[in-house]
């Protein structure tokens, strides 16, 4: 985990942002269906969003969280969504979620 520290603390919160559009085409290349696991219907997710000024679907920016790590001034920060039909909460690594949009960027450029 030494690459994880070194990065955190070249982190700057303030620059890191996923955009709605990013994270949909994250999903559509990761997840293998949208039913939900815990009450069987593909009623659709209801993604957390609205850090951007500019509310444009391609522009607009996933809400982050923040989980502190326990006794570290490390955290983990995610993006959430919710079924809409049962309202289970999912949370996926914001951090995962960029290094693979920058990764589809880096191969398409080279
Ligand atoms: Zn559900």
């Amino acid at each position: 985990m030494s690459d994880h520290s070194s990065s955190v603390k070249d982190f700057e919160e303030s620059k890191f942002f996923i955009t709605y559009d990013e994270m949909i085409k994250y999903m559509d290349s990761k997840f293998t269906s949208t039913v939900c696991p815990h009450c069987g219907k593909d009623e659709g997710w209801f993604a957390d969003t609205g850090n951007a000024e500019d509310h444009s679907d391609a522009t607009e920016r996933m809400t982050l969280y923040k989980k502190p790590y326990a006794h570290s001034k490390l955290f983990r920060l995610y993006v959430v969504m919710s079924c809409a039909n049962c309202g289970t909460m999912r949370s996926i690594s914001a951090q995962r979620v960029r290094d693979w949009v920058n990764e589809q960027t880096e191969s398409s450029n080279g």
